[in-house]
């Protein structure tokens, strides 16, 4: 038997002990957590990390890979202290993903069937029908056709909604689904697209794509659902095209400060929607599937699975 791969817990942000402990004590026969800093640090292989503080990574010279908590890596990446040529490992989960598929879901259907506006009738004792649209009315544009893209794209196409989606790379057509890349695919996208949603990982090429410009693409009176990364987002933009009336609504699940400060305009602004960053967080177990397959590659001198690709950014 192989002796357990040595892991270091790496936050500035989160208890990573307390958040995964249950999950670590029952792989620990496969990885060896510890608190940073740990010692005999010459030992370590693995980091578990979520916005790592900056001068941790130096402490251990023989890391083999970096593990995030979460499918996007944009917090390690940020690192300025990230050892070059580690592989960097994300989680994959399709139940993340179908979590994911549920959130976005709840939220076209609610922008399909007005949720908003009988709920401002309801407070008001208003019986007033507003009509039925069907599916096949509301195109929704999906930017990003990843892991999680390609599920709520399945899902949203089942449902009978015509569906867009774009990538950074061509990909052959799927059933249901348009698929479009490049800037002319999000040219081609915007003006048919009365739902936005945003499943991007944030990458130099990403930060600030949710700017005036592409709102202004958008058909008119459209909807954004936001469940990538906050800095994807030109927060003031956004309030400008809902006060301008170019855009209906918009869910937010994700903010370029988290948590959101009490003070901030999103909060009590009548067109928008807040959510906590929990769209579809990575389950202890998918972490601790992860750390499990990881250390398994590295005893076996094998790749690692999963990991990203560190130059493109996700
Ligand atoms: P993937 O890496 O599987 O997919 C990313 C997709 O984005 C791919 O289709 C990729 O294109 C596309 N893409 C990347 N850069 C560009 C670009 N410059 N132009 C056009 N398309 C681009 O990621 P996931 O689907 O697993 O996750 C996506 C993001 O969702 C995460 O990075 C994270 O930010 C967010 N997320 C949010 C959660 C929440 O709770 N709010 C939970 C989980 C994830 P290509 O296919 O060509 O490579």
């Amino acid at each position: 038997m192989t002796a357990p791969v040595r892991c270091v817990l790496l936050s500035s942000t989160l208890d990573l002990a307390g958040l995964f402990g249950p999950v670590l004590a029952g792989i620990a026969d496969a990885v060896e957590a510890v608190p940073h800093p740990a010692p005999e640090p010459e030992t370590v292989r693995l980091a578990l990390a979520w916005f790592p503080p900056a001068d941790a990574f130096a402490r251990y010279p023989d890391l083999r890979a970096v593990c995030s908590i979460a499918a996007g890596v944009d917090s390690l990446l940020a690192c300025p202290g990230l050892p070059a040529g580690v592989p960097v490992v994300r989680v994959v989960d399709p139940e993340q993903a179908l979590a994911m598929s549920c959130f976005v879901l709840w939220h076209v259907l609610g922008h399909l069937r007005r949720f908003r506006t009988y709920a401002e009738n309801q407070a008001r004792a208003l019986w007033r029908p507003l009509g039925q649209r069907a599916a096949g009315e509301v195109t929704v544009g999906l930017l990003g056709y990843g892991r999680m893209g390609a599920r709520v794209a399945a899902d949203l196409a089942a449902l009978g909604f015509p569906v867009l989606a774009w990538s950074r790379s061509p990909r052959a057509p799927e059933a249901g689904v348009d698929l479009l890349s490049g800037e002319s695919g999000l040219a081609d996208l915007l003006p048919r697209t009365d739902v936005l949603v945003n499943l991007l990982p944030l990458t130099p090429q990403t930060r600030g794509i949710l700017n005036a410009g592409l709102f202004a693409r958008l058909k008119p009176g459209a909807t954004l659902v936001q469940v990538g990364r906050g800095d994807h987002l030109v927060e003031g933009d956004l309030l400008a095209a809902l006060d301008g009336g170019r855009l209906a609504g918009a869910a937010l699940d994700v903010f370029a400060t988290e948590p959101l400060p009490p003070a901030h305009p999103f909060w009590r602004h009548p067109k928008i929607v807040v959510t906590p960053h929990e769209a579809c967080d990575a389950s202890p177990q998918a972490v601790a599937a992860m750390l499990c397959a990881t250390a398994q590659a590295i005893s076996a001198g094998l790749p690692v699975p999963n990991a990203v690709d560190v130059a493109r950014g996700y």
